[in-house]
């Protein structure tokens, strides 16, 4: 139980254990091959029941783990009959416990688990919101030690559910800087600082595999086959190429059916550079096209959480190939569409969720509309993200300050080294 191997997606090659690369050869994704082709659901707390297809040796004490249920209100009124809704955050009534309220939070413990096992250094994240949020709590429990780069503009977005411990250093960037800025400073200080190492994003396979339990819950406990289709809204599309490597190891199983989701991803217009990648039928971003004036378009965004301006989409085994290999869709949501969605979504199903979740759920309404998905079809809408307000009602919620404010990714590093190490 728990073994296996890594190899490259492109090339086949195997890869010696790491924390986190892609293949030497050609840059690829690289994917753990797991030894158990039949999952076996453990007797663990959270996320860990799926210990067999996450690619550590060993866990520590967390109990985040998605929760599924069949939807009633919301199928009725968009006359589906089997709608199966998984949610990560905060529904206590539902037994839903994330208390960061996001599917980050199954990203940050195997990725920690990962770095106790291979350790390389302290890893660095940049964040547009929710995953400083997970990996900041989850270093708060485990005092596993953390850094976070995260645009100014977002500060405000950050908060965590118990007092900060100082296992976290909290990085901004001042006004006008986006979460690429985030990204780039990030990357700079891994490479440049002795003792950091960065997350890896969509390379890193625990954060893909930890969300894959997403589809692992959702399949194995509530609707016991793959679906037909899967809802998700993407910034980066981190999150559904892992839905999209679980389902491909579900139908390797062999007891939930044999064919693969069509994934229906979607973006928040205006910004939506995978959306016009896609439509226009491209393996490729063209920046001018999908993306002119970026920030501009992303200040625009009522769910900016999903402003990546550099996804994983060409890369082998990245999003391209994730809509090829499923015959897939992608969706362009409106501010108006996603508050039309939320509103719906909180009146049907009686729970608060986040903007980026809504967007998902505005990519359902067009699908149903434009008749791209049978009434009577098996389809899974993944809520990303949700029950903040829930949270509120029964708790504080704790905001963090920066440890240092720096203007752009041009920074002094001994200043920053200062910071982290002290
Ligand atoms: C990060 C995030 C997404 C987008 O996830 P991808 O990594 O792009 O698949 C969607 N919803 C919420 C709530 C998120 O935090
Ligand atoms: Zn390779």
């Amino acid at each position: 139980m728990g073994d296996y191997k890594l190899r490259c997606i492109e090339c086949g090659t195997q890869i010696d254990e790491n924390y986190t690369l892609s293949c030497p050869n050609d840059n690829s994704l690289i994917r753990a091959d797991y030894q158990s082709k039949q999952l076996k659901v453990q007797e663990y707390p959270g996320m860990w029941k799926f210990f067999d297809w996450l690619p550590i040796h060993a866990f520590f004490d967390m109990d985040a783990v998605s929760i599924s249920y069949k939807s009633e209100e919301l199928a009725k009124e968009l006359g589906l009959k089997d709608l199966y809704i998984s949610f990560s955050g905060y529904w206590p009534e539902r037994g839903a416990q994330i208390k960061t309220c996001s599917f980050k939070e199954l990203e940050a413990p195997a990725t920690f688990q990962r770095i106790i096992e291979n350790p390389v250094g302290r890893l660095v994240i940049a964040s547009a919101g929710n995953t400083a949020n997970a990996f900041a709590y989850t270093s708060t429990i485990t005092k596993i030690p953390v850094v976070l780069v995260v645009p100014e503009d977002y500060l405000h977005k950050l908060w965590l559910p118990v007092p900060i411990s100082d296992s976290v250093k909290l990085i901004t960037l001042k006004e006008g800087n986006d979460y690429f800025d985030a990204i780039t400073l990030a990357g700079r200080l891994a490479a440049d600082l002795e003792g950091l190492v960065p997350e890896g994003g969509a390379k890193n396979i625990a954060r893909r595999d930890g969300m894959g339990t997403v589809m692992l819950e959702t399949v194995t406990r509530t609707i016991k086959t793959v679906p037909a289709h899967y809802f998700q809204a993407i910034g980066s599309g981190t999150g559904a190429i892992a839905c999209w490597e679980a389902a491909i190891r579900l139908v390797e199983d062999g007891r939930f059916g044999d064919q693969l989701p069509k994934l229906h991803l979607a973006q928040n217009l205006p910004f939506a550079p995978m959306y016009h990648a896609w439509r226009d039928g491209r393996t490729e971003i063209v920046p001018e096209q999908d993306m002119p004036e970026a920030k501009q378009l992303i200040a625009q965004m009522d769910a900016n959480i999903l402003s990546n301006r550099k996804p994983p989409y060409s890369v082998t085994g990245g999003v391209h190939d994730a809509l090829s290999a499923t015959s897939g869709q992608m969706y362009g949501v409106t501010n108006d569409e996603l508050h039309s969605a939320g509103k719906l979504f909180l009146s049907l199903e009686g729970i608060d969720i986040l903007p980026a979740a809504k967007v998902a759920v505005g990519a359902m309404v067009q699908a149903v509309e434009a008749g791209k998905v049978g009434l009577d079809d098996i389809i899974m809408l993944n809520i990303t993200g949700g029950g903040l307000e829930r949270l509120k009602e029964d708790q504080d919620i704790h905001k963090v300050e920066p440890d240092l404010v720096v203007d752009g990714s041009d920074v002094a590093l001994d200043e920053v080294n200062e910071v982290i190490f002290g």
